[in-house]
């Protein structure tokens, strides 16, 4: 089966595991520091504060932020759970925003009046925070598909127009380190705020004794280890890379399937880049086109299953106006989107979906 996203490891990544595994400190050490500078660095942040995944990374920003019980907290209704389950674990509400048709973003101009939003970069696309007309107490971006997109402010994560920018380092995500997150702000206070809130709310008081500490306020055990940081390290050395292949593949695919009744994703204007975490096309029929493929071999996948599809949110505010994302869900299909993917296989995809429409 060619996945519709998966890792790309070579030798170097395993050596870099490999040194750190060898040492003395293989949970959260020097290697994790060393990866937060590499990524504040890389997006152009004042701080970086590594989590143990995206979703808790999510959660940290929520609660760092002082998001919580009262708050209504804004999110695109097409993205993953996450975007969405971060609110309710701090205690807030969720009202879901109906997408932009054109750009499966969220349309910025339906955003109620909300406490704060959680903005999906869906994709990779980088979505433009500089439209937001009101902006509210909070902005969160939900960057998991977007590391190593750009806009004319700079990269995405360098919060131009936003408190903090989340990350993901699943797997399928541009860069891996297995499970990982990582939040990045240019806010001192959250900056210290998300690094208590990853480990305990703990804090060290030498001048009591060398043993003591005290617990400050609420916090989880959310740490990256050093094993992963030495993985996520050897990673980004290879992102812009990746991020080249992914757009020299999304343009193949817009030659490829120049001819069919499929609707591509929109091209981004200059001074944009794209990271193309995912290629969502739609086309007709999508349900036995995606079970036409799946048998071929090709697997594809539906991204996603609207947020208020789930029970858990069918009742969030907003749910009942979300005409845009409805018609993209039946629509929607990824086709095989990662820097592995072969000419080769990419061409027996689209022969394979030209068989299935025709
Ligand atoms: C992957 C993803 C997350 C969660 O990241 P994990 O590292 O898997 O916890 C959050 N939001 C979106 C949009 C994602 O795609």
């Amino acid at each position: 089966m060619i996945p519709y996203g998966r890792h790309q490891l070579d030798e170097a990544d395993r050596q870099a595991v490999l040194e750190v595994l060898n040492g003395d400190w293989i949970t959260q050490g020097p290697t994790v520091s060393r990866f937060e500078n590499a990524i504040a660095e890389q997006v152009g942040a004042r701080f970086a504060v590594a989590f143990a995944n995206g979703t808790g990374a999510l959660h940290g920003a929520c609660a760092a932020a002082g998001v919580g019980p009262g708050d209504l907290v804004a999110t695109s209704a097409l993205s993953f759970a996450a975007s969405a389950n971060c609110a309710r674990y701090v205690g807030a509400d969720v009202a879901l925003v109906d997408i932009d048709a054109n750009t499966l973003n969220v349309d910025l101009d339906l955003v109620p009046p909300c406490d704060a939003l959680v903005a999906v970069h869906f994709a990779g696309r980088p979505l433009d925070l500089a439209g937001l007309k009101e902006r509210p107490r909070v902005v969160i971006e939900d960057a998991a598909h977007a590391l190593g997109a750009m806009t004319p402010d700079g990269p995405i994560g360098n919060c131009a127009h936003s408190d903090m920018a989340v990350f993901s380092f699943h797997p399928v995500k541009a860069i891996t380190t297995g499970e990982g997150g990582m939040v990045t702000t240019n806010d001192a206070d959250l900056s210290d705020r998300l690094r208590l809130f990853r480990s305990h709310g703990m804090v060290a008081k030498p001048e009591m004794a060398g043993w003591y500490y005290e617990i400050e306020s609420e916090g989880f055990n959310y740490r990256l280890t050093d094993l992963q940081a030495a993985l996520g390290l050897s990673q980004l050395q290879k992102l812009g890379d990746f991020i080249e292949r992914r757009n020299y593949l999304a343009d193949r695919y817009r030659e490829l399937l120049a001819d069919l009744p499929v609707r591509l994703p929109p091209v981004v204007a200059p001074g944009w880049l794209h990271a193309f975490h995912l290629f969502p096309v739609r086309v007709p029929d999508r349900h036995r086109v995606y079970d036409y493929m799946r048998d071929q071999g090709i697997g594809v996948q539906v991204h996603y299953v609207p947020v208020h599809f789930h029970p858990r949110f069918a009742k969030s505010a907003g749910a009942n106006a979300l005409n845009h994302t409805n018609h993209a869900y039946s629509e929607l299909l990824s086709l095989p989107m990662f820097p592995g993917l072969t000419d080769e296989d990419q061409s027996r995809t689209c022969q394979v979906l030209e068989d299935a429409l025709g």
